[in-house]
């Protein structure tokens, strides 16, 4: 069984966070640690470690992320200017909290997406 991580407490409101969005497969709330004016992460309600562990019965929940996505970044009004989506995977994606999440990043011109080693 997958060890709960502090995600779940968040979806099932034990802990506060500024929550945005839920509805019955997606919770949407803003990272405590910005890195833009608008960072938000989506993350399924059901607990999925990492992308290793999707299974064909989430495709739904997995679709509803990106629909999600693409609403609140037209709430946030980061839309026609852009925005990025990232999921980080395992160690060598930096991944630290192990509940799938989708951060959605914007509000400023982001970049590159990964610096070049040269
Ligand atoms: P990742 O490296 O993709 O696993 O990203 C984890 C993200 O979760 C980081 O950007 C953290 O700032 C964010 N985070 C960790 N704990 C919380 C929390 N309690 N509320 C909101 N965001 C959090």
């Amino acid at each position: 069984m997958a060890e709960e991580t502090i995600f779940s407490k968040i979806i099932s409101k034990e802990i506060p966070a500024d929550v945005l969005y839920q509805d019955d497969l997606v919770t949407v709330f803003r990272d405590i640690n910005p890195v833009a004016p608008t960072h938000v992460l989506i993350v399924p309600n059901k607990l999925i470690p990492t992308v290793n562990d999707i299974e064909p019965e989430d495709e739904v929940t997995l679709g509803r992320m990106l629909v999600v996505a693409k609403k609140i970044a037209r709430d946030e009004g980061i839309s026609d200017d852009g925005y990025r989506l990232i999921i980080n995977c395992g160690d060598h994606g930096h991944q630290e909290v192990m509940h799938i999440h989708m951060h959605l990043v914007g509000g400023r011109p982001l970049g590159r997406m990964i610096k070049r080693e040269t």
